[in-house]
Protein backbone atom coordinates (compact mmCIF):
# COMPACT_ATOMS: atom_id res chain seq x y z
CA UNK A 1 0.00 0.00 0.00
CA UNK A 2 1.61 3.53 -0.91
CA UNK A 3 1.99 5.14 2.33
CA UNK A 4 2.27 9.03 2.96
CA UNK A 5 4.60 10.92 4.32
CA UNK A 6 3.22 13.08 7.80
CA UNK A 7 3.72 16.45 6.65
CA UNK A 8 0.54 17.60 7.63
CA UNK A 9 -0.37 19.16 10.69
CA UNK A 10 -1.15 16.59 14.03
CA UNK A 11 -4.48 18.47 13.84
CA UNK A 12 -5.56 16.10 10.86
CA UNK A 13 -7.76 13.71 11.56
CA UNK A 14 -9.41 11.38 8.92
CA UNK A 15 -5.92 10.47 7.85
CA UNK A 16 -5.21 8.85 10.92
CA UNK A 17 -8.49 7.18 10.83
CA UNK A 18 -8.45 5.94 7.92
CA UNK A 19 -4.63 5.78 7.00
CA UNK A 20 -4.53 4.93 3.40
CA UNK A 21 -4.29 6.82 -0.35
CA UNK A 22 -7.61 7.45 -1.73
CA UNK A 23 -7.07 7.76 -5.83
CA UNK A 24 -10.79 7.32 -7.73
CA UNK A 25 -14.40 7.45 -6.84
CA UNK A 26 -17.81 6.68 -8.74
CA UNK A 27 -21.27 7.11 -6.86
CA UNK A 28 -21.00 4.96 -3.52
CA UNK A 29 -17.40 3.61 -4.06
CA UNK A 30 -13.88 4.76 -3.54
CA UNK A 31 -10.83 2.99 -4.07
CA UNK A 32 -6.98 3.32 -3.04
CA UNK A 33 -4.06 3.48 -4.96
CA UNK A 34 -3.85 -0.65 -3.94
CA UNK A 35 -7.02 -0.93 -6.17
CA UNK A 36 -8.96 -1.55 -2.86
CA UNK A 37 -12.61 -1.07 -2.99
CA UNK A 38 -14.54 0.80 -0.29
CA UNK A 39 -18.46 1.61 0.32
CA UNK A 40 -18.67 5.22 1.44
CA UNK A 41 -21.23 5.43 4.59
CA UNK A 42 -19.18 9.00 5.09
CA UNK A 43 -20.08 10.71 1.42
CA UNK A 44 -17.57 13.77 2.89
CA UNK A 45 -19.23 14.21 5.75
CA UNK A 46 -22.58 15.23 3.88
CA UNK A 47 -21.21 16.65 1.20
CA UNK A 48 -21.81 14.21 -2.01
CA UNK A 49 -25.21 13.47 -1.60
CA UNK A 50 -25.48 12.78 -5.10
CA UNK A 51 -22.41 10.31 -5.50
CA UNK A 52 -18.86 11.13 -6.08
CA UNK A 53 -18.08 12.05 -9.55
CA UNK A 54 -21.99 12.78 -10.86
CA UNK A 55 -21.49 11.93 -14.95
CA UNK A 56 -24.28 14.84 -15.31
CA UNK A 57 -22.40 17.29 -13.11
CA UNK A 58 -18.88 16.15 -14.78
CA UNK A 59 -20.08 16.68 -17.85
CA UNK A 60 -21.23 20.26 -17.00
CA UNK A 61 -18.31 21.37 -15.16
CA UNK A 62 -16.38 20.30 -18.37
CA UNK A 63 -18.01 21.88 -20.64
CA UNK A 64 -18.48 25.29 -18.47
CA UNK A 65 -14.59 25.48 -18.57
CA UNK A 66 -13.89 24.52 -21.99
CA UNK A 67 -15.68 27.04 -23.24
CA UNK A 68 -14.19 29.54 -20.75
CA UNK A 69 -16.33 30.14 -18.56
CA UNK A 70 -16.35 32.50 -15.58
CA UNK A 71 -14.99 31.16 -12.77
CA UNK A 72 -13.97 34.13 -10.20
CA UNK A 73 -16.61 33.71 -7.38
CA UNK A 74 -17.37 37.58 -7.03
CA UNK A 75 -20.53 38.98 -7.38
CA UNK A 76 -20.40 39.70 -10.67
CA UNK A 77 -24.16 37.85 -12.11
CA UNK A 78 -23.08 35.29 -14.34
CA UNK A 79 -25.26 32.89 -15.99
CA UNK A 80 -24.38 30.15 -13.83
CA UNK A 81 -25.44 31.98 -11.18
CA UNK A 82 -29.08 33.55 -12.48
CA UNK A 83 -29.76 29.90 -13.44
CA UNK A 84 -28.96 28.66 -9.82
CA UNK A 85 -30.96 31.77 -8.61
CA UNK A 86 -33.90 30.98 -10.50
CA UNK A 87 -34.21 27.04 -10.59
CA UNK A 88 -33.57 27.54 -6.64
CA UNK A 89 -36.61 29.73 -6.45
CA UNK A 90 -38.51 27.53 -8.88
CA UNK A 91 -37.55 23.86 -7.47
CA UNK A 92 -37.15 24.46 -3.98
CA UNK A 93 -38.72 27.62 -2.29
CA UNK A 94 -42.09 28.37 -4.91
CA UNK A 95 -42.85 24.65 -4.30
CA UNK A 96 -42.89 24.60 -0.67
CA UNK A 97 -44.53 28.76 -0.06
CA UNK A 98 -41.16 29.99 1.44
CA UNK A 99 -39.96 33.34 0.62
CA UNK A 100 -36.77 33.64 1.43
CA UNK A 101 -34.10 35.71 -0.10
CA UNK A 102 -31.33 33.97 -0.92
CA UNK A 103 -27.86 35.16 0.35
CA UNK A 104 -23.94 33.61 -0.43
CA UNK A 105 -22.31 34.18 2.82
CA UNK A 106 -19.40 32.60 1.96
CA UNK A 107 -17.81 28.77 0.94
CA UNK A 108 -18.51 27.00 3.61
CA UNK A 109 -20.99 25.72 6.47
CA UNK A 110 -19.43 28.05 9.15
CA UNK A 111 -19.38 30.82 6.72
CA UNK A 112 -23.71 30.87 6.70
CA UNK A 113 -23.72 30.14 10.61
CA UNK A 114 -21.61 33.18 11.02
CA UNK A 115 -23.97 35.60 8.56
CA UNK A 116 -27.13 33.54 10.21
CA UNK A 117 -26.12 34.98 13.77
CA UNK A 118 -24.86 38.31 12.68
CA UNK A 119 -28.05 39.27 10.71
CA UNK A 120 -29.93 38.04 14.13
CA UNK A 121 -28.43 40.50 16.02
CA UNK A 122 -28.74 43.18 13.27
CA UNK A 123 -32.23 42.77 12.62
CA UNK A 124 -33.25 42.63 16.85
CA UNK A 125 -30.92 44.67 18.01
CA UNK A 126 -30.09 42.01 21.03
CA UNK A 127 -26.89 40.11 21.23
CA UNK A 128 -27.45 36.95 23.09
CA UNK A 129 -28.49 33.53 21.40
CA UNK A 130 -30.06 30.24 22.31
CA UNK A 131 -28.27 26.92 20.86
CA UNK A 132 -28.34 23.62 22.11
CA UNK A 133 -26.42 20.92 23.94
CA UNK A 134 -24.05 18.81 21.79
CA UNK A 135 -25.09 20.89 18.98
CA UNK A 136 -22.30 21.79 16.34
CA UNK A 137 -22.31 24.54 13.74
CA UNK A 138 -18.66 24.95 12.67
CA UNK A 139 -15.06 26.12 13.92
CA UNK A 140 -14.89 29.64 13.53
CA UNK A 141 -15.22 32.10 16.62
CA UNK A 142 -19.07 33.00 16.34
CA UNK A 143 -20.14 29.64 15.20
CA UNK A 144 -17.97 27.75 18.19
CA UNK A 145 -19.97 29.79 20.09
CA UNK A 146 -23.13 28.13 19.62
CA UNK A 147 -21.40 24.65 19.40
CA UNK A 148 -21.93 22.40 22.55
CA UNK A 149 -18.77 20.90 22.56
CA UNK A 150 -16.63 22.08 25.34
CA UNK A 151 -13.54 20.11 24.08
CA UNK A 152 -13.66 21.66 20.56
CA UNK A 153 -14.65 25.17 22.33
CA UNK A 154 -11.83 25.00 25.39
CA UNK A 155 -8.60 25.75 22.89
CA UNK A 156 -10.00 28.58 21.79
CA UNK A 157 -11.19 29.87 24.97
CA UNK A 158 -14.67 30.43 24.00
CA UNK A 159 -17.87 30.39 24.83
CA UNK A 160 -18.69 34.26 24.11
CA UNK A 161 -20.64 35.62 26.96
CA UNK A 162 -23.40 36.15 24.43
CA UNK A 163 -23.96 32.64 23.71
CA UNK A 164 -26.55 30.52 26.18
CA UNK A 165 -26.63 26.52 26.08
CA UNK A 166 -29.92 25.03 26.82
CA UNK A 167 -30.86 21.28 26.51
CA UNK A 168 -31.70 19.47 23.24
CA UNK A 169 -34.92 17.97 22.38
CA UNK A 170 -34.86 14.58 25.06
CA UNK A 171 -31.25 14.90 26.10
CA UNK A 172 -32.83 14.92 29.64
CA UNK A 173 -35.44 12.44 30.03
CA UNK A 174 -39.52 13.45 31.04
CA UNK A 175 -38.04 17.30 30.44
CA UNK A 176 -39.09 19.73 27.97
CA UNK A 177 -36.76 22.27 28.05
CA UNK A 178 -38.38 24.76 25.86
CA UNK A 179 -40.91 24.95 28.70
CA UNK A 180 -38.01 25.51 30.92
CA UNK A 181 -36.43 28.45 28.77
CA UNK A 182 -39.82 30.43 28.56
CA UNK A 183 -39.85 30.71 32.91
CA UNK A 184 -36.32 31.99 32.21
CA UNK A 185 -37.36 34.60 29.96
CA UNK A 186 -40.35 35.27 31.79
CA UNK A 187 -38.56 35.83 35.04
CA UNK A 188 -36.01 38.47 33.45
CA UNK A 189 -34.08 38.38 37.06
CA UNK A 190 -32.91 34.85 35.47
CA UNK A 191 -29.42 36.17 33.82
CA UNK A 192 -31.01 35.02 30.58
CA UNK A 193 -31.58 38.15 28.28
CA UNK A 194 -34.35 38.26 25.60
CA UNK A 195 -32.16 36.78 22.84
CA UNK A 196 -32.07 37.70 19.03
CA UNK A 197 -31.88 34.08 17.85
CA UNK A 198 -32.31 30.19 18.79
CA UNK A 199 -30.08 28.17 16.28
CA UNK A 200 -30.83 24.74 16.02
CA UNK A 201 -30.01 21.27 13.66
CA UNK A 202 -33.14 19.15 13.68
CA UNK A 203 -30.84 16.09 13.64
CA UNK A 204 -28.03 17.15 15.33
CA UNK A 205 -24.88 15.70 13.14
CA UNK A 206 -22.14 16.13 15.23
CA UNK A 207 -23.30 15.93 18.33
CA UNK A 208 -24.90 12.07 18.27
CA UNK A 209 -27.57 11.60 15.79
CA UNK A 210 -29.92 13.03 17.95
CA UNK A 211 -33.27 13.72 15.84
CA UNK A 212 -35.45 16.44 17.70
CA UNK A 213 -39.32 15.32 17.25
CA UNK A 214 -41.39 17.32 15.50
CA UNK A 215 -43.27 18.62 18.32
CA UNK A 216 -40.58 19.60 20.18
CA UNK A 217 -39.66 21.67 16.58
CA UNK A 218 -43.09 23.24 16.82
CA UNK A 219 -43.08 24.68 20.34
CA UNK A 220 -39.55 26.06 19.65
CA UNK A 221 -41.21 27.86 16.71
CA UNK A 222 -44.10 29.21 18.85
CA UNK A 223 -42.05 30.41 21.39
CA UNK A 224 -39.96 32.07 18.81
CA UNK A 225 -43.15 33.89 17.78
CA UNK A 226 -44.40 34.41 20.84
CA UNK A 227 -41.12 36.23 22.34
CA UNK A 228 -40.19 37.85 18.45
CA UNK A 229 -36.95 35.58 18.60
CA UNK A 230 -35.74 35.05 14.98
CA UNK A 231 -35.06 30.86 14.67
CA UNK A 232 -32.19 29.62 12.73
CA UNK A 233 -32.27 26.07 11.51
CA UNK A 234 -28.75 24.79 10.36
CA UNK A 235 -29.47 22.22 7.95
CA UNK A 236 -25.87 22.30 6.82
CA UNK A 237 -25.62 18.60 7.36
CA UNK A 238 -29.48 17.34 8.14
CA UNK A 239 -31.13 19.28 4.48
CA UNK A 240 -30.34 19.02 0.70
CA UNK A 241 -32.38 16.10 0.84
CA UNK A 242 -30.02 13.86 3.75
CA UNK A 243 -33.05 13.50 6.44
CA UNK A 244 -35.62 12.67 3.38
CA UNK A 245 -36.94 15.84 2.20
CA UNK A 246 -35.10 18.77 0.91
CA UNK A 247 -35.15 20.50 3.96
CA UNK A 248 -35.01 18.61 7.50
CA UNK A 249 -37.65 21.03 8.99
CA UNK A 250 -40.59 19.61 6.53
CA UNK A 251 -42.39 17.31 8.53
CA UNK A 252 -42.49 19.91 11.74
CA UNK A 253 -44.66 22.43 9.43
CA UNK A 254 -42.81 25.18 10.58
CA UNK A 255 -40.80 27.92 8.66
CA UNK A 256 -37.57 29.17 9.99
CA UNK A 257 -36.63 32.88 9.62
CA UNK A 258 -33.03 32.17 8.69
CA UNK A 259 -31.82 28.78 6.75
CA UNK A 260 -28.21 27.69 6.43
CA UNK A 261 -27.36 25.32 3.50
CA UNK A 262 -24.16 24.08 2.52
CA UNK A 263 -21.98 20.79 2.08
CA UNK A 264 -24.27 19.23 -0.65
CA UNK A 265 -25.96 22.50 -1.73
CA UNK A 266 -22.43 22.46 -4.44
CA UNK A 267 -23.62 19.16 -6.02
CA UNK A 268 -20.73 17.52 -6.82
CA UNK A 269 -18.85 18.70 -3.49
CA UNK A 270 -17.45 22.20 -4.69
CA UNK A 271 -17.49 24.49 -1.43
CA UNK A 272 -20.93 26.51 -1.50
CA UNK A 273 -23.49 27.99 1.46
CA UNK A 274 -26.33 29.84 1.39
CA UNK A 275 -28.13 31.27 3.54
CA UNK A 276 -32.30 32.29 3.33
CA UNK A 277 -33.59 34.94 4.83
CA UNK A 278 -36.88 35.52 5.48
CA UNK A 279 -37.63 38.97 2.92
CA UNK A 280 -38.38 41.17 5.07
CA UNK A 281 -34.91 40.60 7.10
CA UNK A 282 -32.94 40.98 4.11
CA UNK A 283 -31.92 44.40 5.50
CA UNK A 284 -28.20 44.14 4.61
CA UNK A 285 -26.47 47.10 2.79
CA UNK A 286 -24.52 46.46 0.07
CA UNK A 287 -20.96 45.78 0.98
CA UNK A 288 -22.45 45.04 4.54
CA UNK A 289 -21.30 41.25 4.46
CA UNK A 290 -18.72 40.51 1.75
CA UNK A 291 -16.04 37.74 0.95
CA UNK A 292 -14.02 37.17 -1.99
CA UNK A 293 -15.45 33.36 -2.44
CA UNK A 294 -18.91 33.79 -2.11
CA UNK A 295 -20.27 32.19 -4.80
CA UNK A 296 -18.39 29.95 -7.17
CA UNK A 297 -19.17 29.57 -10.73
CA UNK A 298 -18.24 26.09 -10.92
CA UNK A 299 -20.25 25.21 -7.95
CA UNK A 300 -23.80 26.24 -9.04
CA UNK A 301 -23.41 24.85 -12.58
CA UNK A 302 -23.36 21.77 -10.38
CA UNK A 303 -25.85 22.78 -7.69
CA UNK A 304 -28.30 23.87 -10.89
CA UNK A 305 -27.87 20.06 -11.93
CA UNK A 306 -28.51 18.44 -8.56
CA UNK A 307 -31.61 20.51 -8.57
CA UNK A 308 -33.22 18.68 -10.99
CA UNK A 309 -33.20 15.57 -8.12
CA UNK A 310 -35.95 17.88 -6.73
CA UNK A 311 -38.18 18.37 -9.67
CA UNK A 312 -40.67 15.88 -8.54
CA UNK A 313 -41.08 13.67 -5.74
CA UNK A 314 -39.36 10.49 -6.93
CA UNK A 315 -36.26 11.32 -5.71
CA UNK A 316 -37.21 12.35 -2.05
CA UNK A 317 -39.72 8.59 -1.70
CA UNK A 318 -36.57 6.85 -2.62
CA UNK A 319 -34.62 8.42 0.70
CA UNK A 320 -37.25 7.73 2.73
CA UNK A 321 -37.61 4.05 1.01
CA UNK A 322 -33.75 3.85 1.52
CA UNK A 323 -33.81 5.20 5.07
CA UNK A 324 -36.47 2.59 6.29
CA UNK A 325 -34.85 -0.37 5.10
CA UNK A 326 -31.65 1.27 6.81
CA UNK A 327 -33.36 1.54 10.32
CA UNK A 328 -34.72 -1.84 9.64
CA UNK A 329 -31.83 -3.40 9.57
CA UNK A 330 -30.13 -1.42 12.23
CA UNK A 331 -33.09 -2.18 14.50
CA UNK A 332 -32.09 -6.20 13.53
CA UNK A 333 -28.43 -5.57 14.30
CA UNK A 334 -29.23 -3.78 17.56
CA UNK A 335 -31.22 -7.27 18.74
CA UNK A 336 -29.46 -9.29 17.37
CA UNK A 337 -26.05 -8.24 19.17
CA UNK A 338 -27.50 -7.62 22.53
CA UNK A 339 -23.55 -6.87 23.91
CA UNK A 340 -23.73 -3.48 21.76
CA UNK A 341 -26.19 -2.00 24.31
CA UNK A 342 -27.52 -0.13 21.15
CA UNK A 343 -30.10 2.47 20.37
CA UNK A 344 -31.14 3.48 16.66
CA UNK A 345 -30.92 7.23 15.88
CA UNK A 346 -31.57 9.57 13.20
CA UNK A 347 -34.00 9.89 10.27
CA UNK A 348 -34.15 9.39 6.74
CA UNK A 349 -30.11 8.64 5.14
CA UNK A 350 -29.03 10.41 8.76
CA UNK A 351 -28.26 7.46 10.99
CA UNK A 352 -26.74 5.90 13.66
CA UNK A 353 -26.15 3.06 16.28
CA UNK A 354 -25.15 4.43 19.51
CA UNK A 355 -23.27 1.94 21.41
CA UNK A 356 -23.12 1.93 24.83
CA UNK A 357 -19.75 0.44 25.75
CA UNK A 358 -16.92 3.35 25.84
CA UNK A 359 -14.26 2.56 22.67
CA UNK A 360 -16.81 -0.05 20.78
CA UNK A 361 -18.28 2.17 18.08
CA UNK A 362 -14.80 3.66 17.58
CA UNK A 363 -13.35 -0.12 17.58
CA UNK A 364 -16.29 -1.10 14.79
CA UNK A 365 -15.41 1.60 12.56
CA UNK A 366 -11.67 0.72 12.31
CA UNK A 367 -12.35 -2.79 11.78
CA UNK A 368 -15.25 -1.85 8.69
CA UNK A 369 -12.51 0.76 7.85
CA UNK A 370 -10.19 -2.42 7.40
CA UNK A 371 -12.72 -4.41 5.94
CA UNK A 372 -13.75 -1.99 3.16
CA UNK A 373 -16.05 0.65 4.60
CA UNK A 374 -16.16 4.18 5.48
CA UNK A 375 -17.99 5.37 8.41
CA UNK A 376 -17.43 7.58 10.98
CA UNK A 377 -18.14 8.02 14.78
CA UNK A 378 -19.51 10.52 16.08
CA UNK A 379 -21.53 11.81 19.65
CA UNK A 380 -19.58 13.53 22.87
CA UNK A 381 -17.98 10.20 23.09
CA UNK A 382 -17.54 9.15 20.12
CA UNK A 383 -20.25 6.50 21.22
CA UNK A 384 -22.35 6.47 17.93
CA UNK A 385 -21.60 4.82 14.60
CA UNK A 386 -22.59 6.71 11.96
CA UNK A 387 -24.40 6.61 8.76
CA UNK A 388 -24.55 8.86 6.09
CA UNK A 389 -24.56 7.41 2.72
CA UNK A 390 -24.70 9.71 -0.49
CA UNK A 391 -28.55 9.49 -1.53
CA UNK A 392 -28.02 8.02 -4.58
CA UNK A 393 -26.96 5.04 -2.77
CA UNK A 394 -28.64 1.33 -4.24
CA UNK A 395 -30.15 -1.57 -2.39
CA UNK A 396 -27.17 -3.48 -3.17
CA UNK A 397 -24.61 -0.48 -1.97
CA UNK A 398 -26.70 -0.48 1.28
CA UNK A 399 -26.49 -4.34 1.70
CA UNK A 400 -22.81 -4.53 0.32
CA UNK A 401 -22.13 -1.79 3.00
CA UNK A 402 -24.29 -3.22 5.95
CA UNK A 403 -22.36 -6.50 5.06
CA UNK A 404 -19.49 -5.24 6.16
CA UNK A 405 -20.47 -2.97 9.36
CA UNK A 406 -22.09 -6.65 10.62
CA UNK A 407 -18.85 -8.71 9.71
CA UNK A 408 -16.84 -6.12 11.77
CA UNK A 409 -19.40 -5.69 14.77
CA UNK A 410 -18.96 -9.93 14.97
CA UNK A 411 -15.14 -9.41 14.83
CA UNK A 412 -14.90 -6.81 17.34
CA UNK A 413 -17.49 -8.50 19.83
CA UNK A 414 -15.29 -11.99 19.50
N1 LIG B 1 -23.27 23.15 10.81
C1 LIG B 1 -23.44 21.82 10.84
C2 LIG B 1 -24.75 21.26 11.29
C3 LIG B 1 -22.40 20.96 10.45
O1 LIG B 1 -22.57 19.63 10.51
C4 LIG B 1 -21.17 21.53 10.02
C5 LIG B 1 -20.02 20.67 9.57
N2 LIG B 1 -19.94 19.40 10.05
C6 LIG B 1 -21.06 22.93 10.01
C7 LIG B 1 -22.13 23.71 10.40
C8 LIG B 1 -19.79 23.59 9.58
O2 LIG B 1 -19.56 23.43 8.22
P1 LIG B 1 -18.11 23.63 7.62
O3 LIG B 1 -17.25 22.55 8.18
O4 LIG B 1 -18.30 23.51 6.14
O5 LIG B 1 -17.66 24.98 8.02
Amino acid sequence: MKTFENLESEVRSYSRGWPTVFEKSKGYKLWDTDGKEYVDFFAGAGTLNYGHNNDAMQEKLIEYIKNDGVIHSLDMATIPRQDFLERFNEVILKPRNLDYKIMFPGPTGTNTVESALKIARKITGRETVISFTNAFHGMTIGSLSVTGNSFKRHGAGIPLHHAVSMPFDNYVEDHDSIAYLDRFLEDSGSGVALPAAIILETVQGEGGINAARMEWLKKVEELCRRWDILLIVDDVQAGNGRTGTFFSFEPAEIKPDVVCLSKSIGGIGLPMAITLIKSEYDQWGPGEHNGTFRGNNMAFIAATEALKNWENDEFAHAIQEKGAFLKSEINRLIDQYPELNGEAKGRGLMQGISIDKEGLAEDICAEAFHRGLIVETSGPDDEVVKFLPPLIIDQEGLEKGLKILEDSIKHVLK
